[in-house]
């Protein structure tokens, strides 16, 4: 069944409308440069009738359903998801630009979340704790209340999945506000819930720009809890408006993520993993690894073999499904390039680069994916986020050196590790100051089920997996004197 929600409108209380002020957003299609719809450019006002409807829904029906029946409905907002994950694929892939293949990928992992928390809805727990004679003390787990939940344009269906999933799972309702370079499948969210019959109001959406939709939602007295997955800089401003109110914030800023790989390691297994994992996306991920750390004695070898995989990238238009697509934006082209021509001034190496495919759309915001060796750590290109298809080996000599780059850096999400030496992958995964370890793999597929988060600029809170049910919730203790 094809979707057929109006992209101009707002999600409120389970209807679709204007906002109020009738403004709307131009969507570029990142492929072509052309626009792809508009979307409402929602205001304070709009926020604030979300927040109303989200507690409205708290006080009424989605209030009253118990766990299971929470359950149900996301797992009905899972099957909907993957029925319908040819579609939405094809408006992700439109709308940020990535290649169809990826973007089925993330429909996909879209309904793995719904299905991953509609299994958890009841099974989560409070406690009894053992106290004074003639007390019986117990604990249990209530939501928060209204969740704000601001997302990015890099994987919005991965993380509108973990995120509203985990906030419905716990009974939160929630007031989405996507990003507003990619927005349609976080409307399309609008329609699968409601024709999976989530009560009214439970799940409100609405888009806008980041100063005025998100900065009115962060600050709503109303909003009991904020997610946001964004940059580093804007991820500060929320903590401080949500702040304001004292509302807890959870927060993923991506990194600068290494890959380190020792000179025992199963070097074939790992290239395709530094490689991937540095241009999936076109490298639009804040869990990418943009850091290759790789020992002395196998840097030749690792930067040939990485190499041979980057001359055989080729970038062009999502629906093309090759193996990078354009960015976002272009502002993140010219974000990007400006470190490319930092690079070229400071005299680093290149030492591979994709291909472009035969005639691209002439609007579209293609960058080549660049890799550069013997980077200095200190390099700006081994130390900021940058985005972007580009990664940097960097040489080291033994473990201790390893661990000081790999933690020397204002970030701290994701670190992966290649060695077969059983005892170093457990220093390494102690010592490493991140939020997620992988040993001789990297990001496991995806890993719904894993907690994800960062440490120092990367963030706190975690979302994914069940841990992040107690992010989407609250601890009450009851203590009961009874004599
Ligand atoms: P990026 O730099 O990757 O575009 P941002 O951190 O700017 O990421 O944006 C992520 C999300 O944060 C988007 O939904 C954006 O609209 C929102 N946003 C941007 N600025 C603010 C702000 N001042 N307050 C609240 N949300 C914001």
């Amino acid at each position: 069944m094809a979707f057929s929600f109006d992209t101009k409108h707002i999600f409120v209380g389970g209807k679709w409308r204007a906002g109020e002020s009738g403004r709307l957003i131009d969507l570029i299609n990142p492929s072509t440069g052309e626009v792809l719809a508009q979307i409402a450019k929602g205001s304070a006002l709009d926020i604030d009738a979300a927040v109303n409807a989200a507690q409205a829904s708290l006080d009424g029906e989605w209030g009253e359903m118990t766990a299971l029946e929470r359950g149900r409905i996301l797992r009905k907002m899972s099957d909907l998801t993957l029925e319908r994950s040819k579609e939405l694929a094809k408006m992700e892939a439109l709308d940020v630009g990535k290649p169809f293949g990826q973007a089925l990928t993330d429909a996909i992992a879209m309904a793995r979340y719904f299905e991953f928390y509609a299994g958890a809805c009841d099974k989560i727990h409070g406690s009894t704790i053992p106290f004074m004679n003639g007390f019986t003390v117990l604990t249990m787990r209530e939501p928060h209340g209204v969740t704000g939940h601001i997302i990015p344009w890099n994987y919005p269906m991965q993380i509108n999945g973990r995120s509203i999933g985990g906030a419905l799972a716990m009974g939160n309702a929630a007031v989405l506000k996507p990003a507003e370079e990619a927005c349609l499948t976080a409307l399309a969210l609008g329609e699968i819930a409601s024709d999976a019959g989530l009560p009214a109001g439970a799940l409100n959406i609405v888009p806008g720009i980041g100063a005025e939709a998100g900065a009115a939602l962060s600050a709503h007295k109303g909003v009991n809890h904020i997610s946001f997955t964004g940059s580093k800089a804007v991820g500060a401003l929320i903590q401080k408006s949500a702040g304001e109110h004292v509302a807890p914030v959870t927060l993923e800023l991506g990194g600068k993520s290494p890959q380190i790989v020792f000179e025992d390691a199963d070097i074939d297994a790992a290239i395709p993993f530094l490689v991937n994992a540095g241009i999936q996306n076109a490298g639009q991920t804040c869990s990418a690894s943009s850091r290759i750390l790789v020992q002395r004695s196998i840097y030749d070898k690792v930067v040939k073999a990485m190499s041979e995989r980057y001359e055989a990238l080729i970038v062009g238009p999502a629906l093309d499904d090759l193996n990078v697509g354009p960015m976002i934006s272009a502002r993140q082209k010219q974000i990007v390039e400006e470190f490319l021509q930092l690079a070229q001034a400071d005299g680093l190496e290149i030492v591979a680069r994709g291909k472009m495919a035969d005639k691209l759309p002439d609007g579209g915001h293609y960058v080549l994916p660049t890799l550069f060796g013997n980077v200095p750590a200190d390099h700006s290109l081994a130390q900021d986020e940058i985005f972007g298809p580009v990664q940097v080996v960097i040489a080291f000599e033994d473990e201790a050196d390893a661990l000081k780059i790999a933690n020397g850096t204002s970030y701290g999400l994701v670190a992966g590790v290649w060695t077969k030496d059983g005892s170093r992958q457990m220093r390494m995964a102690k010592k490493l100051h991140v939020g997620q370890v992988f040993i001789n793999n990297y990001g496991a597929g995806g890993g719904v089920e894993l907690p994800f988060g960062g440490v120092k600029g990367s963030g706190h809170g975690r979302e994914k997996g069940f841990e992040a049910l107690y992010s989407f919730s609250v601890t009450k203790t009851i203590a009961i004197k009874h004599g």
